[in-house]
């Protein structure tokens, strides 16, 4: 335990209850719901600047870029910076550059994801080699079609993350993971790449830019399947909290065991 006194009217940290030193957290479900940012949250993550713990931000969201995420952040009143950020966009991108240099990609993404795609380099096609499937609030029917000719084809098939839902503040949104589903219902083809949580490409990002002691991180998410599974993949602590997709009783009936359970993050600090 960490005690402290505060002499700043931001941050009034009392302790830890989680000592750790590097601390993952994911967003949607975790942070904020929707635009709603999570009661205590935001004080939470001041204290932890405040002690100066390393703070990341992983999300397997790719609706949005990492320029859309510092600005969302900010008007909840936490500033970050770019390197803070770690998406499954920024995942699959170095995917691509580094497994498959020079391939044309058919995305199927939000206007800000294409984007963000062409600012890295990578070619688009409507004939492409791979098949690049974001969470596309924008999908129609002829993206789908598209898609699914070129999966027919042979084409490689890559998504950015496996979540089948999205949390909001009305209710949830159907995510890649169910997109996904309708493309292998059509086409026959199972997903041959997932780039965010669960897997290891967003903990390459981070290992890229900071030496990180697996012992003195902890990964805080919402769910099971991707954020905790993702913090045990890569010998992290693991911290669920029940403010987004889970129950305590899915948590009971998964065979993924969080190393905590949190009603909310806002608990990190007592
Ligand atoms: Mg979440």
């Amino acid at each position: 335990m960490i005690n402290l006194n505060s002499k700043t009217k931001e941050t009034k940290p009392r302790s830890l209850t989680i000592d750790a030193d590097v601390f993952l957290f994911d967003l949607d479900g975790t942070i904020y719901l929707g635009d709603v940012l999570i009661k205590g949250v935001l004080d939470m993550l001041k204290a932890l600047n405040y002690l100066g713990k390393k703070v990341f931000f992983l999300t397997n969201n790719s609706s949005k870029t990492i320029d859309e995420y510092l600005v969302k952040l900010k008007k909840i009143g936490y500033t970050a910076t770019s390197e803070q950020i770690v998406t499954s966009t920024s995942a699959a991108i170095m995917y691509l550059k580094t497994s498959h240099p020079g391939k044309t990609v058919f995305p199927l993404g939000t206007v800000p994801f294409t984007n963000e795609l062409e600012k890295n380099g990578i070619k688009l096609s409507e004939n492409a080699d791979i098949v690049l499937l974001a969470f596309d609030t924008d999908i129609n029917y002829n993206k789908l079609w598209r898609a699914n000719v070129l999966l027919d084809s042979g084409a490689l098939f890559v998504i950015t993350h496996p979540d089948l839902t999205c949390p909001s503040d009305i209710g949830n949104m159907p995510d890649v993971g169910s997109l996904a589903a309708l493309l292998s219902s059509s086409s026959g083809r199972k997903p041959d790449i997932i780039c965010g949580k669960p897997y290891s490409l967003m903990a390459d990002i981070i290992n890229n830019q900071i030496h990180v002691n697996k012992d003195r991180v902890l990964m805080v998410g919402d769910r099971l399947y991707t954020d905790i599974l993702f913090g045990i993949n890569n010998g992290y602590r693991t911290l669920l909290v029940l403010t987004g997709d889970t129950t305590e009783i899915m948590l009971q009936s998964s065979d993924i065991k969080p190393s905590y359970v949190y009603k909310t993050a806002a608990e990190i600090i007592n």
